[in-house]
């Protein structure tokens, strides 16, 4: 209860600096400490602070507490290990859980939460619903697979190797859920209420608009969740937030912009020439979104006749029902992917011959095709997955090409192919790679450094606070830099665990 809640002291930061530019706990700050009797709402950056995973971000308010996105921490060692070290909060103690999209470093940690004692519901659209369903399920499956190899390997800190959590654990997370409407104001509580938006990121993704009340007094905070890109196809274009109290904003593509130039153009230009030379395309591509995004510029591409009618292989049976969602999603579509429906003339995310293989044996049959094909597959980054033993098969041919197209992260086996690696290591074994290897990167799901500017311009009163989260510190400090030139507004990159009241 909130007059049961002890006052507490809070800081703010007064020094002309952090007037300024909004940078909180800077080295040299000189701080002028308020003592604040008001119970205020605070905010705690459980994720995503300083990094690109884990996003949660635990809201509290008249001593209830709403996170709102439970992402799992992904990339190096320090940063996984968060994943099982305890929450710095009993997650039995959280209410309510609130989500954004369905990304895993967004959605991956809630069955770890339940599993750990949240008991209250998890709130999202349909759409992240369903994707959630796919995505936790095989999330847990990935942290099996992880426990058993290493009992395999004899290397673990607990004896027997444990997942993180299990399929049967993802399904009880899953029973938490409660769908809302895609884009209507709804009241989570007294203390609480949200208004999504469209944020074209990922089918279902929405940027959140927070009402807090608390004494009476409201609060309006905006969290970006993820954004996504302006004149893509399929998905609406990201709509603007107008006003924010305080802001969450990601940072991913702070400091850069994606490449300009024609999908359309590149594409046809590497199916054609490789086609030509015999060989075969090859495009490792996540499940979610860019496999669709592919699909569809194939399709395209075939209509106009620009490409001939090669063979596509989808290769990952969750790229297959996903796609299944994104033509089922009709109020994710954007205007003119509603009139490649209506026509009915054809399948949009469909190419004329294409094959779709759910099992190990259809898709090891792949390996017979000796004509041109394209064959695209997961991983995105070749970590893992169906895509390494069609690389193994088709990097050794130098008629063929590998397309990659999206972000290849340090020690992935895709940024070793872009940094000119003359073998790549595959299932203990090295292949050479003869194949050609060509980046198309204007297919990421994430606004880059204008995009994101342009995403905040619809603000029009400077919000009190901007935090910059989800992103490397250099994109961050660049960000940061061109939001205060362009906007003036005060902008704080906030620390892992770090508190912030969100008080007058
Ligand atoms: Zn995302």
């Amino acid at each position: 209860m909130h007059g049961e809640r002890p006052h507490r002291r809070a800081w703010r930061c007064r020094s002309r600096r952090d007037l300024e530019t909004g940078a909180a706990k800077m080295p040299g700050c000189t701080r002028e400490v308020i003592y604040n009797t008001a119970p205020m709402p605070k905010i705690t950056f459980l994720g995503a602070a300083r990094t690109v995973t884990g996003s949660k971000y635990l809201v509290e308010a008249e001593g209830k507490k709403l996170l709102v996105d439970c992402g799992l921490f992904e990339g190096s060692k320090e940063l996984k290990q968060r994943n099982w070290d305890k929450l710095p909060i009993d997650p039995a103690s959280i209410d309510w859980v609130l989500l954004t999209h369905a990304h895993i470093d967004h959605t991956g940690y809630l069955p770890r939460l339940v599993r750990d004692g949240f008991r209250g519901p998890i709130y999202s659209n349909a759409a992240t619903h369903e994707l959630c369903a796919l995505l936790l399920p095989d999330s847990a499956h990935l942290q099996e697979e992880d426990a058993q190899y290493a009992a395999r390997k004899g290397y673990s800190a607990h004896k027997p190797p444990l997942p993180l959590y299990t399929v049967a654990e993802a399904k009880a997370a899953l029973d938490r859920f409660r769908v809302i409407a895609r884009a209507q104001p709804f009241a989570i509580s007294s203390q609480f209420s949200v208004l999504p938006h469209d944020a074209g990121h990922i089918l279902g993704s929405s940027w959140l608009e927070l009402t807090i009340t608390e004494n009476g007094k409201q609060t309006l905070v905006v969290f970006s969740g993820d954004v996504g890109r302006y004149d893509q196809p399929i998905l609406k274009d990201p709509e603007s937030p107008t006003r924010a109290d305080f802001l969450l904003c990601e940072s991913t593509y702070g400091d850069r912009d994606h490449p300009t130039g024609s999908v359309e153009d590149e594409l046809a230009e590497i199916v054609n020439r490789t086609a030509k030379r015999g060989g075969s395309v090859v495009i490792p591509a996540f499940a979610v979104g860019r496999t669709q995004m592919l699909m569809y510029y194939l399709r395209k591409l075939e209509e106009k006749q620009r490409i001939p009618h090669l063979p596509v292989y989808v290769d990952s049976p969750m790229a297959i029902n996903v796609t299944g969602l994104y033509m089922s999603h009709h109020e994710d579509h954007d205007a003119e992917f509603n009139a490649l429906e209506n026509t009915g003339s054809h399948d949009p995310l469909n190419c004329h011959e294409v094959h779709m293989t759910r099992t190990v044996e259809e898709s090891k049959e792949i390996n017979d095709v000796t004509s041109p094909c394209i064959i695209i597959s997961a991983s995105g980054m070749i970590t893992g997955g169906r895509i390494k033993h069609h690389l193994a098969h088709r990097l050794p041919d130098s008629r063929s090409t590998v397309l990659l197209v999206g972000y290849q992260a340090e020690g992935s086996g895709g940024r070793a192919l872009l940094d000119g690696a003359k073998y790549l290591r595959i299932h203990h074994e090295q292949i050479p790679v003869r194949a050609e290897i060509v980046e198309i990167g204007q297919l990421s799901a994430h606004a880059g450094r204008s995009e994101l500017l342009r995403w905040l311009s619809g603000i029009k009163e400077k919000p009190r606070q901007t935090f910059l989260v989800h992103g490397e510190p250099p994109a961050q400090e660049s960000l940061r830099a061109a939001i205060v030139e362009q906007y003036r507004w005060p902008v704080t990159i906030p620390d892992y665990l770090q508190s912030i009241d969100l008080g007058t």
